[in-house]
């Protein structure tokens, strides 16, 4: 199969016809060559998309009705092929076949829930007395426009989707780029936006990075873009697009404290713990990377997480082991990487803290999970994202200190609490400064609950009826009652 981009409803190698090779991360082996957009290409894109929105206007003017039905067909399709997407994400990403499959779940219902959203009613009906005279007021919601959206390899479907259901419910006219990193599923995706008749013009899918991304970001046609990804290159896309003051909406990195008091449940706060850093061998944005314990809990929980980390499976992640490689050989570097200066900076490795070499995962790029005690705050490892399966542990005394600590980071994505007491899990929770929490838990995300951060971790919600309203404008349209004088002037 040909792996190309999709560009104003048609397949294409590109103005340049060259291709990249993809590889399976779980052996190195060549996996795909596939075609990469150029800047042309992606001025082609934009132009294809901003004359779908402005000019065309099918799919912006179809009614939400069929719109919505266009988007259940779409999710009936890839649950029909939901063996195939998840087999393709695992030989591309490496995540292990059962989280690949849960991805491509969350992605048919992500499609069902925003083709129900788009059919609610919304806006809102005032009537107001105002000064000059009586009115009727009211809103409507409509679609922002051009909407490019960029997305990180670590869902690399479950991203996209998090972003092209709703722009799409909303009947904006979209530029896709994930990351050239892992492009299959999203390939695959595009070929069903095909098959259930997205008019031509309306999605386009981009193949590249940075090149891509700042023709994008930087684009007077480019009406919103939203980002996920690093906070660094969030920062780039924030400031190409002041351009023309594009609505921006960016999902970045996050250092995420999960806080576990003396009097949790030793069992599960291990097991939830386990669930934030090692799940998708650690490459999650909300990743509780800083674990927080109780001092007087510390040598029980450590030794206990020791006990069960010791237990991970690791191996081909189509026989569903507990873990499988990381994404490519350069992340792998990246996270050796930290190891190394979490060993030179005198934090304890005490579980792990090397690659994972045994037998056919020579091969691919594994990383040992790896745990590191002891660590202290002004510690690289404890500070920066490492997007790895590796946690930092630190002890507090009392709960303001733990507050303190689990708030000093640039980051605000998430964070969590463990405690058998109510009012201590509630009071800490509300005083960590992080869009998405936990309590006794670790990572779940629902499609109903906003997504997004505080602080350097971004700007938006995504998921919801906030993840919609994200890609539509408000519009207020005020009606005067008595159309006649109002004698404001006298003369
Ligand atoms: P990245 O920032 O390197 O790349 C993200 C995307 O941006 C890719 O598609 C990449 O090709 C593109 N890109 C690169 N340079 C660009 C530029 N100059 N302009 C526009 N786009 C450009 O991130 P990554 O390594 O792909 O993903 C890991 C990061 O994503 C982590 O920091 C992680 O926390 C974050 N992330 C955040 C969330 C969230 O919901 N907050 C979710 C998943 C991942």
């Amino acid at each position: 199969m040909e792996w190309m981009m999709y560009i104003d409803g048609k397949w294409t190698k590109g103005e340049r016809s060259v291709t990249f090779e993809t590889k399976n991360p779980a052996d190195g082996s060549h996996l795909a060559d596939v075609y990469e957009s150029s800047v042309k290409d992606t001025i082609d894109a934009i132009k294809a998309a901003k004359y779908s929105f402005y000019k065309d206007r099918s799919w912006r003017d179809m009614d939400s009705q069929t719109r919505g039905d266009i988007l259940l067909k779409i999710a009936d399709k890839l649950e029909e092929r939901k063996d195939e997407f998840a087999r393709l994400e695992v030989l591309d990403n490496g995540k292990p076949l059962r989280e690949a499959q849960c991805d491509i779940d969350d992605a048919v219902h992500n499609f069902r829930y925003y083709a129900s959203l788009i059919k609610v009613p919304h806006g809102g009906v005032y009537e107001v007395n105002e000064g000059f005279g009586k009115m009727h007021s009211y809103t409507i919601h409509e679609p922002t426009g051009v909407c490019a959206l960029i997305t990180p390899w670590n869902y690399p479907l479950l991203m996209g989707v998090w972003k092209l259901a709703p722009a799409l419910a909303a009947g904006n006219s979209v530029i896709y780029k994930p990351s050239p990193y892992c492009v299959l599923s999203s390939i695959k995706l595009f070929e069903i936006f095909e098959e259930v008749g997205i008019p031509k013009g309306a999605c386009n899918l981009l193949i590249g990075g940075a090149e891509v991304g700042n023709v994008l970001s930087g684009s007077t046609d480019v009406d919103m873009i939203t980002f996920t990804g690093s906070t660094k290159v969030g920062q780039a896309v924030m400031r190409n697009s002041a351009v023309n003051v594009k609505k921006v909406g960016l999902e970045l990195g996050g250092k995420s404290p999960n806080v576990i008091f003396a009097d949790a449940d030793l069992e599960g706060a291990v097991e939830w713990a386990m669930i934030g850093i090692f799940l998708n061998q650690g490459q999650i944005c909300s990743a509780g990377s800083r674990i927080l314990v109780e001092e007087s809990f510390h040598d029980k929980f450590v030794k206990r997480l020791i006990e069960r980390a010791s237990h991970i499976t690791i191996g081909n992640p189509m026989d569903n082991p507990d873990m499988g490689p990381i994404v490519n050989e350069i992340q792998m570097n990246r996270v050796l990487d930290y190891i190394e200066i979490g060993k030179d900076e005198g934090a304890k490795c005490v579980f792990g803290g090397h690659r994972y070499i045994v037998g056919d995962c020579a091969k691919g790029y594994f990383v040992k999970p790896t745990i590191f005690d002891y660590c202290t705050s002004d510690m690289r490892i404890v500070k920066e994202e490492i997007f790895g399966p590796v946690v930092t542990i630190q002890t507090f005394k009392t709960e303001s200190e733990a507050i303190e600590m689990a708030n000093d980071t640039p980051y605000g994505l998430a964070g969590a609490v463990f405690t058998s007491d109510g009012s201590r899990a509630l009071r800490v929770i509300k005083e960590i400064r992080a869009g998405i929490t936990w309590i006794n838990c670790y990572n779940p995300c629902f499609n109903e609950a906003p997504w997004g951060g505080y602080k350097m971790s971004g700007i938006g919600r995504e998921l919801g009826v906030k993840g919609l309203e994200e890609y539509q404008e408000i519009k207020q349209i005020n009606i005067n009652l008595n159309p006649g004088p109002v004698g404001w002037y006298q003369n």
